[in-house]
């Protein structure tokens, strides 16, 4: 089995459509795969109705989310969670509400690119987008590459859009255990993603995660292409402490992010333990 449990389409800042996407997966072998848009569901019926035989789909979400950082202050984090109820009135009302958040931060960070001198015009840009959509700095770091002001998006990251730089602006996240709670409340399960991204900015301390683990967090990503060597074992000893599960993924972007799909990968008991403790939604097999 090739279990993929972190993946983006173009419904939210990935660069194929969910039915691209599938057809991705399986070309590249794996047999597990989970869609997790950000801060939306709205590419579950579309990847549902392209799932090829054979392969396994668990429907999931990538939710924005303000975490304590174990230091008396706070960090931006991301949630995971999967099988969910999308229909649950909490989620679906807090989903909007950050994605209309997500459209009034990518109008501001392109007004103040702009003011800066950069070629972005983030009504038009914004005009091009699903009115419901998930609008992030990927989008703008396309428009850049697309105006031949960087050769990628990931340079975008480095030298335009990163969160100390002159352009960025905050969007509004929801305190991490109310979004835990709330994945819970509606039968899914929530895993941290990449707790140990450092170069995303602050990341929290080992502690948080135990702490919520104590509040129904499922698991943590330990296999992440954004993590190092010595982090994924401090993050393995903390899931052995702490009863948390570990999974892996590639985080897959299309031509977003240089990594491929399947990069990293989850263990099929791992998945197993998940899919128990959920059922909000079914897995699609
Ligand atoms: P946002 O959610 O708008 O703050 O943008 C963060 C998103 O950009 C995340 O989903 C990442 O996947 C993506 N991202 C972060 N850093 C990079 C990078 N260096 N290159 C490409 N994409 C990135
Ligand atoms: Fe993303
Ligand atoms: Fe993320
Ligand atoms: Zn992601």
């Amino acid at each position: 089995m090739t279990i993929d449990l972190h993946t983006h389409s173009t419904v939210s800042d990935g660069t194929e459509t969910p039915t691209e996407l599938l057809a991705t997966a399986r070309a590249a072998g794996v047999t597990v795969l989970a869609l997790t848009d950000h801060d939306t569901t709205a590419g579950w019926d579309e990847a549902a109705a392209a799932r090829p035989s054979g392969m396994t789909l668990v429907r999931g979400a990538e939710f924005s989310t303000e975490s304590p950082d174990g230091r008396g202050g706070t960090v931006t984090a991301h949630l995971l969670g999967y099988l969910f109820d999308p229909d649950a009135p909490e989620i679906r009302a807090e989903q909007e509400r950050l994605r209309a958040s997500r459209r009034d931060r990518v109008r501001a960070m392109g007004v103040r690119m702009a003011a800066g001198g950069l070629p972005i015009d983030a009504d038009e840009l914004l005009a091009r987008l699903p009115a419901d959509s998930p609008a992030g700095r990927p989008h703008l770091g396309r428009a850049l590459v697309d105006a031949g002001v960087v050769g990628s998006v990931s340079e975008a990251f480095e030298h335009i859009l990163r969160k100390d730089g002159p352009y960025y602006v905050e969007k509004e996240n929801t305190p991490i255990a109310t979004a835990v709670a709330m994945i819970r409340a509606a039968g899914g399960v929530a895993v941290f993603a990449h707790p140990f991204a450092r170069k995303k900015g602050p990341i929290v301390e080992a502690s948080v995660l135990a702490d919520l683990a104590g509040e129904g967090l499922a698991g943590i990503e330990v296999d992440h292409p954004d993590h190092a060597p010595a982090d994924r074992a401090t993050l393995r000893d903390v899931a052995a402490a702490t009863g948390l599960l570990a999974t892996g993924s590639s985080d897959y972007h299309g031509t977003n992010k240089t990594t491929p799909i399947a990069a990293e990968t989850t263990d099929p008991a791992v998945l197993e333990a998940l899919v128990a403790r959920a059922s909000g939604a079914e897995v699609l097999a």
